[in-house]
């Protein structure tokens, strides 16, 4: 560690807290591998990557933490670069579960959007973006598979400014299209990298500087293509803006290939010098508390069943605020209950082992917290709330009722915890009951997660009925007794926090309802989409 240990603002000034975002096959294994690896220098990737493909990586990573020392899990992955300290948050690679990855967006301060070269923006990665402007998370992002053949990468970074309205500041350009792939030149400084692949394929590139007359005589019209792009940039001026890239405006463009290991350095150098570190957080009522505050933290994940051995249940906190050590006593800001935190753990590595200390930035884990919902503010001393994390609009709904009705009480118990968790949005009425409460839920594999653990985990199997339901809007008392009675029209009460939710068949009775009755209140939520 440098620094002196207690010094929070200089823990929380080297730490650099962020998440890729991508369209599923973009490459976002391969460069959070490529990552890890490049920044704790493992002479071997081939040893990761394996000869079998990626089935072996888990436990190849688990070697690779013992001799290594490095941490890696589905969940964080956390290691050193240059004198700056690394928290890479995993988000899960299925659409359906998007509502995750957004919540592991709430909980980071910068994004690498990852884009395959030859497919440019994908329909994931552009809701994801979305979910980054609407927190206002700084976006780099990385052209990934220039070894294979794609778009121009003039073609690309036109995209980017015309269909999400970030404008493009390239900080290194490709000599060679893409397929041929020869180096970068880093914009700054002019210095030219060139690539080689090791023998064998997947394994560390050899990277050599060459100096500019040398690359001009070796690499030819690549060489020529390349500096003229450069002059074009030039021309236009597509330089960095670090305070339109801090507000969302901007966004640095570098250009490699995870899979050899060509320009992740340079990646490495960027999410250090350019993604800001933990700072200022706002409360609910917009005060900011600084990084040197008392500890305060958020929980934006809860999961359950890592250990099967335990079936604990496992409350991720990202720190906002403070010097967290095990053992302090939190309070829990919606019910003002002590927390002990005797048990908490850092959670990389799949041997969890347990965490001494924790600075903003970083990321806490504390078993058996039962009573922690995602989204809920932990705290010492001065009391603090932060801004609950949005839920997202659910376009699948379902009633779910336990088969046995001698069961109740671990239905009851089941649902709530599973809502608690996030694992769907669990919506009730009067009319229902309590015995059969409608789920609401981002994408479908979301249901299978609940029915499997209803019966395996609380011992209360069920069943589902879906419902013909795909638009849901937040809406009011007055408003709800207007919709009520209407056809193709349901208001529940959301569980977790009493909202009002109106939902509908589709979105052509909304807007009829919004026609007929312009005085309701039909809030739309954040949309997913994971569906259109
Ligand atoms: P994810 O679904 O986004 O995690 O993508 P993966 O990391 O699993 O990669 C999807 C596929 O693309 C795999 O077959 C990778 O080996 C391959 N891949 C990833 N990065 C690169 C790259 O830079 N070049 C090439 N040629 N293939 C890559």
């Amino acid at each position: 560690m440098t620094g002196r240990p207690d010094d929070v603002v200089a823990q929380a000034a080297r730490r650099r807290t962020f998440a890729v975002i991508s369209h599923p096959d973009a490459g976002k294994s391969t460069l959070t591998e490529a990552l890890a690896l490049h920044a704790a220098a493992i002479e071997e990737a081939g040893a990761v990557h394996g000869k079998s493909g990626r089935r072996g990586v888990a436990s190849d990573w688990m070697d690779i933490e013992r001799s290594r020392g490095i941490s890696i899990t589905s969940s964080v992955l956390r290691f050193e670069y240059g004198g700056a300290l690394l928290n890479l948050l995993d988000t899960p690679g299925h659409a359906d579960f998007s509502e995750d990855t957004y919540r592991v967006l709430a909980a980071v301060d910068a994004a690498i959007m990852l884009l395959d070269s030859a497919k440019g923006l994908e329909a994931q990665t552009l809701k994801l973006f979305d979910v980054c402007r609407h927190r206002g998370v700084p976006v780099i992002t990385f052209v990934n598979k220039w070894d294979r053949p794609g778009r121009e990468p003039l073609e690309l970074l036109d995209e980017v400014e015309q269909r999400i309205g970030l404008r493009p500041a390239p900080l290194n350009w490709p000599v060679g299209v893409a397929g041929d792939f020869r180096g970068l030149i880093d914009r700054a400084s002019g210095a030219y990298t060139r690539f080689r692949r090791t023998p064998g394929g997947a394994t560390r590139a050899i990277a050599e500087r060459v100096p500019a007359g040398r690359a001009a005589a070796e690499e030819g019209e690549a060489w020529e293509a390349a500096t003229e792009e450069l002059g074009l940039l030039e021309a236009i001026g597509a330089e960095l803006d670090m305070d339109a890239f801090g507000a969302g405006l901007c966004t640095p463009v570098l250009f490699g290939a995870a899979l050899p290991n060509f320009g992740v350095e340079a990646l490495l150098e960027a999410v250090r010098e350019l993604a800001p570190a933990p700072s200022a957080r706002a409360d609910a009522e917009g005060a900011r508390r600084p990084v040197d505050a008392p500890f305060s933290g958020q929980v934006f994940k809860v999961q359950a069943g890592m250990d099967r051995a335990h079936r604990d249940r496992l409350a991720f906190i990202r720190v906002c605020s403070g010097r967290f050590e095990r053992g302090m006593a939190l309070t829990h800001a919606p019910t003002r209950r002590p927390l002990a935190t005797k048990y908490a753990q850092t959670v990389f590595g799949r041997d969890r082992s347990t965490l001494d200390t924790a600075y903003p930035g970083d990321v806490i884990g504390l078993p058996n917290a039962s009573g922690l919902t995602v989204g809920d503010t932990l705290y010492v001393r001065t009391p603090v709330a932060f801004p609950p994390i949005p839920a997202f609009a659910p376009e699948h709904f379902a009633v779910v009722r336990a088969t046995d009705n001698g069961r109740a009480k671990q239905f009851r118990r089941g649902i709530d915890q599973l809502d608690g968790e996030g694992v769907v949005q669990v919506l009730r009425s009067d009319l229902r009951g309590d015995q059969a409460p409608v789920l609401a839920a981002v994408g479908p594999l979301q249901f299978d997660v609940v029915t499997a653990r209803m019966a395996e985990e609380f011992n209360a199997p069920v069943e589902l009925t879906r419902l013909d339901y795909t638009t849901a809007r937040v809406t009011d008392k007055e408003s709800a007794e207007a919709l009520n009675g209407r056809r193709g029209v349901e208001v529940l009460t959301r569980s977790l926090d009493g909202s009002l939710i109106a939902v509908f068949a589709d979105k052509w009775r909304v807007r009829a309802v919004e026609r007929e009755h312009p005085g309701l209140t039909l809030t739309p939520m954040l949309a997913a989409g994971v569906t259109d």
